[in-house]
């Protein structure tokens, strides 16, 4: 009856992923012991490793082997608890258990007849997201304040795919809807972020077509790094005044660099005198909002953006990728990217009753991640969230006070809810430094610490001085961790200056 399959049974499935769940499981215990960052040199996992294809099945423990001799080495390790560098990459437990059962389902949602309950729950749990983190009910598919609904949130693989389309919504609109039929020639178009503004601004640009010269930079306070709202009205007088075509601007909640917050309400006033979409990028901070003493993280999005994006991938706790966006006029969205297919016709979709989410972004296949942002919202509950997010803050204080204490360090911003940047700036005895040691004893003590594999911090630059980013958020991070780095940094300092 049964013949020859080369297709593992469900007991031999429930075996092997058992297993590798204990795998797992075994990983997050011991990633403490683990040097954070990888310790290889370029080719050492390739020149280790053989991938040819065997010619008969072998057992999933040949992969583990392989993973733990040769792999994890070459890894560095971003759940690991003194992984300050970036921004969190945090892949939680209940996430983990949630991609699981969404790879399991294997489901296609890229438009509602596909898998309703994909498009229907993601619908249901961007709303729920939306309103929790104050974005207000025009960013939501069912809204509750008897407006009929003409925007919505969408889950992406990255903020930059969401920047991305943001873009593309907001040239349609501009265009009038001709970019859909001529293209982009024959207009200037200008877009405008801070100089801090995420370099997946400049791609987008790129990615639509415009060359990145029509990127305007605007410059920012020297001290806060929060767009300059005087130098954005000029830039775009300037740019109006030369027959150039303005038609978007990026405001950040939370840059990259230094976590700065700009004036949202401010920017959005200049924007709106001249016909600029408005974007927010809030792709680490704006989960802040689920805590009630940082409710203004998104100051000026409910009444002022076109568009807003924030990740859950790094700080809420869902494995990467899940990127939630929303528009306030979905319209835009659909108008630049909907392409319909002989194939992809149904009569729902047809009725207009429902959201096709190969509309809402450039590829057509989707993975259902509301499922995995569900059940961390779910398993976590608001209390555990807000636990999590204040534990971050918390860290990055007492990094900062731990910085202020210190002679030879100086703040290098103002610190931003988890992430604080700090520089070396004085010698052992407090004496000021010249700045070019100042510089080279800061990118030495980021090096040394680094590559001792005991905690690892990454860098950025405020004109053209060197800083290090600090940033807590990781689950597994406790604040003894946080003190644990200090005392190693501060020694590795001490060594540092005294050109040891
Ligand atoms: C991380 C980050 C991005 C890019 O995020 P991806 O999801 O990796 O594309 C964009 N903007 C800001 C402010 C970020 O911190």
């Amino acid at each position: 009856m049964s013949e020859p399959s080369p297709h593992w049974s469900a007991e031999e499935f429930r075996q092997h992923a058992h297993r590798v769940v204990d795998w797992i499981a075994d990983y997050w215990e011991g990633v403490d012991e683990r040097p954070v960052l990888a310790q290889v040199e370029p080719g050492e996992v390739a020149a280790a490793l053989d991938v040819t294809i065997p010619d008969e099945p072998e057992p999933v423990e040949a992969v583990l082997a392989d993973l733990d001799t040769h792999l994890l080495p070459g890894l560095t390790h971003w759940q690991h608890p003194r992984f300050f560098a970036y921004f969190p990459a945090n892949s939680s437990p209940p996430a983990v258990l949630g991609d699981l059962l969404s790879s399991g389902l294997g489901v296609q949602g890229m438009v509602w007849a596909t898998s309703p309950a994909a498009t229907e729950l993601e619908q249901l749990v961007l709303d729920e997201l939306a309103r929790a983190l104050g974005l207000g009910e025009a960013f939501c598919h069912r809204r509750t304040d008897g407006q009929p609904a003409t925007g919505g949130g969408v889950i992406s693989d990255t903020a930059s795919t969401a920047t991305f389309t943001a873009v593309l919504a907001a040239l349609h609109r501009a265009s009038g809807g001709t970019v859909r039929t001529a293209g982009t020639a024959g207009t200037d178009y200008v877009l405008y972020g801070s100089t801090q503004a995420h370099s997946s601004l400049q791609k987008a640009a790129m990615m639509a077509g415009l060359g990145e010269d029509a990127l305007h930079l605007v410059a920012v306070d020297p001290w806060t790094q929060a767009m300059d709202v005087a130098a954005l009205r000029r830039a775009v007088e300037a740019d109006r005044a030369a027959g150039r075509t303005p038609f978007f601007l990026q405001a950040a909640l939370g840059t990259t660099g230094t976590g700065a917050v700009d004036d949202v309400p401010a920017l959005a006033a200049v924007a709106r005198e001249h016909g600029l979409w408005v974007h927010v990028d809030a792709a680490w901070a704006g989960v802040a909002a689920l805590l009630p003493e940082h409710a203004d993280v998104n100051t000026g999005v409910a009444e002022h953006a076109d568009s807003y994006v924030t990740n859950p991938h790094k700080w809420l706790l869902t494995t990467f990728d899940c990127s939630t966006s929303w528009v306030r006029d979905r319209a835009a969205l659909i108008g630049a990217l909907s392409v319909l297919p002989e194939y992809l016709r149904n009569p729902a979709s047809e009725s207009g009753a429902v959201v096709d989410y190969r509309d809402w972004h450039p590829q057509l296949g989707r993975r259902f991640r509301a499922l995995k942002l569900w059940t961390v919202l779910r398993c976590y509950g608001r209390s555990g969230l807000q636990a999590h997010l204040r534990s971050g803050i918390a860290g990055a204080a007492r990094v900062a006070e731990l910085v202020e204490a210190d002679p030879r360090f100086a703040l290098a911003a103002p610190p931003s809810l988890g992430l604080a940047t700090f520089r070396l700036v004085a010698d052992t005895g407090g004496r000021p430094l010249p700045d070019d040691h100042a510089e080279q004893a800061t990118r030495e003590l980021m090096t040394v610490l680094n590559t001792s594999g005991v905690a690892y911090l990454s860098h950025g630059q405020t004109d053209g001085r060197t800083y290090l980013r600090w940033a807590v958020g990781g689950w597994r991070t406790r604040l003894a961790d946080v003190e644990h780095t200090w005392q190693v940094l501060s020694d590795v300092a001490a060594s540092v200056l005294d050109g040891g």
